[in-house]
């Protein structure tokens, strides 16, 4: 490699007659990825906690079976209002029967599952799900997860930034953690029953692929659960726009989403989600591909700007201004989450649209053009 290519292809941080090389320690590989960061915007400004963290920076437990990771307030200490969870279960393996205090949201990244659940009713559910298919799972309420012939990979989100995947409720941890004569009592059977039962938590397991779904349901005597704990969110049909598409999913058309509300938003190369912000709540992001960067404005004269790329999770606090721009030359395509009944979010252009111009000429002096192109912002591109 020649001089010349080295200095080309290794970013530097000086632009605008600021700045300076650097001639190391430095990590080339992640400056390379964070274009933004190693030479922010010159309107960025002031002091804005870190808005970003990646599942490759998170611990990862390793189990018989498959993995997981979380990245929470502990991860992300700015992101109090969820907690998500990257989980790996090879062909037939389980995550096993338990329950947890946060309410739990997931999306389908890779291969299949099939997930179960009982609720306080006696009624119960069992679905098969596939790649850009939701469950939701309300606090409290026990579920399973169990992958089928192709394995599988998702994200799981929970309505609190302090969860932990560490510290769910776990059937055969409880088990462990009882005196068998209880157990013989509350079964009404021989002690000699749960001679063999695990002296500690599976947590995640191997297991064989299950059978089809008509062949494993389980017949309540209450009948079914009336909830539809699973959402095909990938299969709505998307609201179009000329630089992508988003799908709304809340608890309009998903009725037990009642604390998680998401947008999975894509976008083409070079394409913008307009500057908006959200009027009721944190915004929790997962970008599952491509190269983006977000600029938060956060008041007071602060704004930052990050790079995302697949497997990034992305924050923004509640009220501040944003756009995410597509800087790369594939798709970009990520979830926006909010614990929230419903999804919500202000376009800059359309409350611009909406105003009258002479008062919002007073304030900005745009051109004449700009001012004439706002009359089309009345209904914002992916308001849903
Ligand atoms: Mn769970
Ligand atoms: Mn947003």
């Amino acid at each position: 490699m020649s001089l010349h290519d080295l200095l080309t292809q290794t970013p530097q941080p000086h632009q605008d007659g600021k700045g300076a090389d650097d001639p190391g320690p430095r990590n080339v590989e992640r400056d390379r990825q964070n274009p933004d960061v190693l030479r922010p915007p010159s309107t960025d400004h002031g002091t804005i906690p870190n808005l970003r963290f990646s599942f490759s920076d998170a611990h990862n437990r390793l189990e018989k079976g498959g993995w997981a990771r979380e990245v929470t307030v502990r991860e992300l200490p700015v992101a109090k209002t969820l907690a998500g969870v990257n989980m790996r279960l090879e062909p037939g393996a389980i995550r096993e029967m338990h329950w947890h205090k946060e309410a739990e949201w997931a999306y389908m990244l890779v291969g299949s599952a099939r997930i179960t659940t009982v609720d306080q009713n006696g009624q119960n559910f069992a679905d098969d799900v596939a790649v850009g298919d939701l469950w939701f799972f309300p606090s409290g309420i026990p579920h399973s997860i169990q992958a089928l012939g192709d394995g599988c990979e998702f994200l799981l989100v929970f309505d609190d930034g302090e969860f932990s995947e560490n510290s769910t409720f776990l059937i055969t941890d409880w088990f462990a953690h009882t005196p068998k004569e209880v157990l013989a009592a509350n079964f009404g059977v021989a002690a000699s029953e749960f001679e063999k039962i695990p002296a500690k938590e599976l947590y995640i397991f191997p297991g064989k692929v299950p059978g089809a779904l008509a062949t494993q349901q389980v017949e309540s005597p209450q009948g079914p659960s009336p909830m539809q704990f699973s959402h095909r969110m990938l299969a709505q049909a998307p609201i179009r726009t000329p630089g992508g598409t988003v799908r709304v999913t809340d608890s309009q058309n998903f009725p037990v989403a009642t604390t998680v509300a998401a947008a999975l938003v894509e976008l083409e190369p070079g394409a913008i989600r307009e500057m908006h912000w959200h009027p009721t709540n944190d915004e929790w992001q997962y970008y599952i591909q491509g190269q983006a960067r977000m600029t938060v404005f956060a008041a007071g004269g602060k704004a930052r700007t990050f790079n995302y790329q697949a497997g990034d999770v992305g924050y923004v606090p509640f009220a501040m201004g944003h756009y995410i721009q597509n800087i790369g030359d594939t798709p970009v395509r990520f979830l926006e989450l909010f614990r929230s009944a419903r999804y919500a979010d202000v376009s800059l252009k359309q409350w611009m649209a909406l105003t009258p111009p002479e008062l919002v000429q007073a304030h900005l002096h745009l051109g004449d053009a700009a001012l004439a192109a706002l009359v089309k912002e009345k209904k914002p591109v992916f308001r849903a």
